[in-house]
């Protein structure tokens, strides 16, 4: 994406030599500022009168980081979940599956706050990947859940439809592909 510079904004960028210029986008129209200066104004989108915030490749890859956390420690629980469900084992499997919601729950929201906060289109469309295949895994152990629950009941036939739902979940999840590793997130500012 290219912008263009002005005399006014050449002149900023002097006057302001040595201090970092910060993205800000407005919520609203999604238009970009470039903002100059150690302090962090109000900076309010002229168009749609909506407050623009700071926004970062870097400030997305530390969220990034905290929701690939939650997300490998949700597979560790899911997969602990399926092999406690495999052998019959309801109750622990139920638990271990909640545990796994709760996690990719919060994963989802720091994977949308991240792809929120990312200027470039590569960091973005990573962030959007992993909160793709988090969310079709969250609903999945939710009705992974649901299956264990029914068969606790004695209501196998639910628990079957329960359990193919989730495969369908977890057949469009390992289509997403593999997330990256929050290292490989190459950061643009
Ligand atoms: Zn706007």
């Amino acid at each position: 994406m290219s912008s263009k510079v002005n005399p006014d904004e050449r002149n900023r960028h002097q006057l302001n030599s040595g201090s970092p210029t910060e993205t800000y986008r407005c919520d609203g129209c999604e238009t970009v500022y470039q903002v100059a200066g150690a302090e962090q104004p109000t900076v309010l989108c002229p168009d749609c009168k909506q407050v623009a915030t700071p926004h970062s490749d870097l400030m997305a890859k530390r969220e990034y980081q905290i929701g690939y956390a939650k997300y490998l420690e949700a597979r560790r629980q899911a997969t602990a979940a399926m092999r406690r469900f495999e052998s019959r084992d309801l109750a622990l499997a139920r638990g271990r599956f909640n545990d796994a919601a709760t996690d990719f729950e919060a994963s989802v929201c720091h994977f949308t706050a991240a792809m929120k906060e990312a200027t470039s289109h590569s960091v973005a469309d990573s962030c959007d990947l992993a909160r793709k295949k988090a969310t079709c895994l969250w609903q999945a152990v939710e009705w992974l859940g649901g299956a264990t629950y029914a068969s606790e009941q004695g209501d196998e036939s639910r628990a079957a439809r329960y359990r193919s739902d989730a495969e369908q979940q977890l057949a469009v999840a390992s289509e997403c592909g593999d997330l990256l590793n929050s290292d490989e997130l190459q950061v643009t500012d």
